[in-house]
Order: structure tokens, then sequence, then C-alpha cells
């Protein structure tokens, strides 16, 4: 039987430390955290995300400001709104809520955030930097993962890691940091040869594909640690990628679906965003 790796408790842990910082900055400077989450458009998923996110910021006693413009908006205007962040001297950390409506350039609005404000890691100035493994802002999903490994005590140090999903947010940022945390690294997608046999070589496996229950027993070592990134919606209920109930039995630590990575994304965006204010502070 495995060890669940709780990622709410782990969550909770990392907010009361960061609501602590914000007390003792408030208290020390006058001076809060402070971030922009700009929604555009009325997809339901997204305003899900954008709520728990503002939600978040506020119990932590970060400043949120929460923009939702007309899903008609055009690059420009959105643009306008992004420079409008990044002169803001209380915003700290600055996130477009994705996806965005087709008329709108994504890489345009994602290369315009001021790099020292992009607190979801998406922008190259900062995958760069990630990937030369340089001390950056880290995509929010991959960081959280590595701070399980790190609460759980779980070594990584010349692992056979193998990623499952190769998507700029998720599996290259996670392969990029576990390459860091010197473990051995195979980055698989849907054009992988053998999936089952690559996958059980693994000592850590993270999957990160959106595919229900996809990853049965024969995809996993005895022992592996099990990574499970995906969120799924299969009759009503949320499910991870990986077949729970088979694989859990056999591995040495898995996460959860609901309450394993999903809830440490949040977290390390408010993590981001303190460490992006903590730098203005230097
Ligand atoms: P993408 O759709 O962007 O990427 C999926 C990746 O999986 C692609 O690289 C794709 O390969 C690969 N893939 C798809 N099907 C297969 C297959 N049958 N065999 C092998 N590889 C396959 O997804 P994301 O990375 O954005 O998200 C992945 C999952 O993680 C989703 O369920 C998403 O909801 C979840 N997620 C969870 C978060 C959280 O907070 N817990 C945050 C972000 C995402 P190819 O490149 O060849 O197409």
């Amino acid at each position: 039987m495995a060890t669940i790796i709780d990622g709410k408790k782990l969550s909770e842990k990392i907010r009361s430390g960061l609501k602590s910082k914000v007390d003792y900055y408030k208290e020390k400077f006058g001076k809060v955290p402070g971030i922009a989450v700009i929604l555009v458009g009325d997809d339901p998923a997204s305003n899900v995300y954008v709520n728990m996110k503002e939600k978040s910021c506020n119990e932590a006693g970060y400043k949120s400001v929460v923009e939702r413009i007309s899903k008609d908006s055009s690059t420009d205007e959105l643009l306008g709104l992004v420079n409008k962040y990044n002169k803001d001297n209380s915003i700290h950390g600055i996130l477009v809520q994705l996806p965005l409506p087709k008329q709108i350039d994504e890489k345009k609005i994602l290369f315009a955030i001021n790099p020292a404000k992009d607190v979801d890691g998406f922008h190259p100035f900062n995958v760069g930097l990630m990937h030369i493994g340089e001390d950056t802002l880290y995509p929010c999903t991959p960081y959280g993962v590595m701070k399980m490994f790190e609460e759980y005590g779980i070594d990584l140090t010349g692992k056979n890691a193998v990623v499952l999903g190769r998507s700029n947010i998720v599996g290259k940022p996670m392969a990029s940091l576990l390459i860091k945390a010197n473990a051995t690294v195979t980055i698989c997608h849907s054009k992988t040869k053998n999936l089952p046999e690559v996958c059980a070589a693994a000592d850590i496996l993270v999957a990160a594909i959106g595919k229900a229950n996809f990853v049965t027993r024969e995809f996993v070592k005895p022992g592996a640690v099990v990574i499970d990134v995906g969120i799924n919606r299969l009759e009503g209920k949320l499910v991870g990628d990986v077949k729970y109930d088979e694989v859990e039995p056999i591995a040495s630590y898995i996460t959860p679906v609901p309450g394993g990575v999903g809830p440490m994304t949040i977290t390390m965006l408010m993590f981001n965003t303190m460490k992006a204010f903590e730098k203005t502070l230097m």
C-alpha cells in the first residue's frame, strides 16, 4: 500500500506560512503582495478557477484584483490591461487566465507580461532561466509537484523519472525541474512507442495527459512514486490520469485526485507572487 501524498495538507501548510509573511511585511513596510488576474470571456471552468484564486489570495491577505473583460475583446485591449498592471507598483503578479478566445494572439499577450511579474512562469525569459537551471518564477503545477517530493523526503538523485505529457505548462517544465534535481528524465507523448514499458522503468512517474484512468498497473513498476496531474471529469466525478485503485497497492507513494496536485497549483501561484513581491523589497 502506498503512502498518500496529501496536497491539501501541504497546501494549507504553505499558505499558512505565506499568511504569516504577509502579516510581517504589512507590519514592517505597510505593503502586501498584489496579484492581478485577467479573465477574458465567461468560460465556466475558467470562472471557477479565477474565483478560487481570488478567494485564496484574499484569505492570505494579498491584494487581489480581478479584471473580467468581454469574450469579444481584442489583443490590443488585453495588451492595454497587461501594460496597466506592468506599471502598477502595488501589483507583483499578473496572470492571464488561459485559454484565450481565438481572436486574441496568446503569445503576444504572454510575452508582454513583465517577466518579474510573470507568476505563471510562462514567459520565455523565465522558461529560459529555468532550462539553464537558474532560480526564477517556475510554472506553478510542476513546481507544486517538486514541493511534494521535498515535503515527503523523496530523493530524486539518480532516479529514473518518466513524465507522461509534453505541454509547455506541465510536461516540459516538470522534466526541466526534475533534471535540475538530478533525476534521469524521459518525456513521453502521444507518439511514444511502447509506452507501458517505458513507464514501467520509472522510479518516479508523473502523468499529465488528460486521459481518465489511462495509467494502469502495467505502466507502473512496484515501488514507484506516482504523481497524477490529470484532472478529468468521468460520469460526474473528478478522476486523474491514473487508475488509482489498480496502481495504489503497488506504488510506494501516490497523489489522489482530487486532493493531490490540484490544490498545490494555486498555492504555488501565491508562493510565486510572494517571491516576486519580496524581490521588490530588496
Ligand atoms: P495538454 O493537452 O496540453 O497536453 C497533453 C499531453 O499529453 C500532450 O503532450 C500529449 O501528447 C500527451 N498525450 C495525450 N494523449 C496521450 C496518449 N494517449 N499517450 C501519450 N501521451 C498522450 O494538457 P496539459 O499538460 O495542459 O494537462 C494535462 C492534464 O493535467 C489535464 O488533465 C489537465 O486538466 C491537468 N492539469 C492539472 C493541473 C492541476 O492543477 N492539477 C494544472 C494543469 C493541467 P502530444 O504532445 O503528442 O499531443
